[in-house]
């Protein structure tokens, strides 16, 4: 009965995700590709781009740099920067000097049931009264596109945009983590660029006005994966946060999990195991090697003589992911 009841107050159809754009730049739409983007000082169109782009591909980009439209006379920036939909206020860096995001507001959204954020970086300034914990409207003006960093050469005025991703939060507890590897690390929470892990905020925005019954979690879900590690079956944050990429369970007791990532380390699925297969734990498990050609920059898997394993990377990135205090 109480059940039932719990049923009714749940949509009965998936809603489906209505994003803006971050800015009024969505020359992207019309496939303008050189509108929109703004490059790096490598001055590639792939440079601004989501994945392997930078550097001949060597080097990652967590998230898109949109170019601005408009500038005053000493040609900074004006563009306004908005949400991409409703949400909540989770964490605003004010001081430019502390990261190389420069000024950034994250936001927490609930996309048809997945908990996700998105980032904006760069900015100019954050809308005044704007704090963290507040609900926003999608559109809602969350500061000025800019070029705020803490990169010593900084950003030059022609070069002005908007860093924007679209992420999960790999570890709950990552504020407690981080902090024991790096006494020196900045006040940013959970809300460090280290514990948020993205898909290409491009290929979101193309696909959600493309369908307009768009559902983000089986959209996150065709994500590709690129290799699977088996790890011990014991709780971590992740299991909570992300029921819906928890696959069935078998018969039986569960030995391990099974996490299916993309090459970048963001997880898409996890299938309880009640075999380990004679693995020791942790050990990699299925890896798409093209996969891992096109966007494996990150370097998180290796073959050796052996076969498939983690590197150092691979590891500390399991670390975070499985971390309990
Ligand atoms: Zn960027």
């Amino acid at each position: 009965m109480t059940r039932w009841w719990l049923l009714c107050l749940v949509p009965l159809t998936a809603t489906a995700l209505d994003l803006a754009w971050p800015t009024d730049n969505d020359a992207l739409r019309r496939g303008d590709l050189a509108a929109f983007y703004q490059p790096t000082a490598e001055g590639s169109i792939p440079s601004a781009t989501f994945g392997c782009a930078r550097r001949g591909g060597r080097r990652f980009h967590e998230g898109i740099d949109i170019r601005p439209l408009r500038r005053d006379k000493r040609g900074e920036a004006l563009d306004e920067v908005r949400a991409v939909a409703d949400g909540v206020v989770a964490f605003i860096n004010a001081k430019s000097g502390l990261s190389n995001y420069g000024r950034y507001v994250v936001l927490a959204h609930r996309w048809d049931g997945v908990e996700v954020y998105t980032l904006y970086a760069h900015l100019a300034d954050v809308a005044p009264g704007l704090n963290a914990g507040m609900a926003v409207t999608k559109n809602q003006r969350l500061g000025t596109l800019g070029r705020s960093t803490n990169y010593k050469e900084g950003i030059p005025r022609e070069r002005a945009h908007l860093h924007f991703e679209v992420n999960f939060l790999l570890n709950t507890h990552f504020h407690i983590w981080y902090p024991r590897r790096d006494p020196k690390a900045p006040p940013f929470g959970n809300f460090n660029g280290l514990n948020l892990y993205g898909l290409d905020p491009a290929a979101l925005l193309l696909a959600a006005g493309a369908n307009p019954k768009l559902n983000f979690a089986e959209y996150a879900a065709r994500q590709k994966i690129a290799f699977t590690v088996f790890v011990p079956a014991k709780p971590f944050p992740w299991l909570t946060l992300h029921p819906e990429q928890i696959q069935p369970a078998p018969k039986g007791v569960v030995a391990a999990y099974e996490i299916g990532a993309t090459a970048w380390g963001t997880p898409i699925a996890v299938w309880p195991r009640s075999d380990t297969g004679g693995r020791r734990l942790p050990s990699v498990a299925r890896v798409d090697e093209s996969e891992l050609a096109r966007n494996g920059c990150r370097d998180l898997v290796q073959r050796d003589k052996r076969g498939w394993s983690l590197t150092e990377q691979g590891r500390q990135w399991l670390e975070l992911l499985t971390y309990t205090p």
